[in-house]
């Protein structure tokens, strides 16, 4: 025999191995070829489609790979607004506080839109007093209409 015949008598046994897995995968739970019973086939984390190739390939092809890291990267609503907000509230702070210490009027702030509610942390001092930051930008509340508006320079020690 030619060695072109036993070439293509080996490519016709792959085909033919090859659509017997197929049957295989069509009659046999799905479960059953994952746990490797017939072979170790991994599907496309984006798509789903099985993967052809290096064992540690996660997806088809580039594309499935940006959709997915788009899908994983994309904030719901309430985390975008919220972000919006608190970048707000720090950029005023910030606008109305250069020289780290001042008092301003609470209408003040209102009037640039700032949102009271929407802090990053809570220090509370020990004569517990509670200042409400907006990462390094903080404010406490004054009797009557004043805001004291401060800014912390280290980290907080965590
Ligand atoms: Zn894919």
């Amino acid at each position: 025999m030619s060695a072109f015949h036993k070439n293509s008598r080996l490519i016709n046994n792959s085909k033919r191995i090859m659509s017997f897995i197929n049957v295989l995968k069509r009659i046999l739970p799905a479960e059953t070829i994952q746990k490797g019973f017939m072979i170790e086939e991994k599907s496309c984390l984006d798509c789903n489609e099985i993967i052809h190739g290096r064992a540690d390939k996660k997806f088809c092809n580039d594309q499935c790979r940006n959709n997915y890291n788009n899908q994983r990267n994309i904030d719901t609503p309430l985390i975008r607004n919220t972000n919006t907000i608190l970048r707000k509230n720090r950029r005023i702070l910030e606008e109305l506080n250069p020289a780290g210490k001042t008092k301003v009027s609470r209408k003040k702030l209102l009037n640039k839109g700032f949102h009271f509610d929407y802090v990053t942390r809570l220090y509370r001092t020990q004569t517990n007093t509670t200042y409400h930051f907006c990462y390094e930008y903080g404010y406490l509340t004054l009797n009557n209409d004043e805001v004291l508006l401060v800014k912390k320079v280290d980290d907080f020690g965590k």
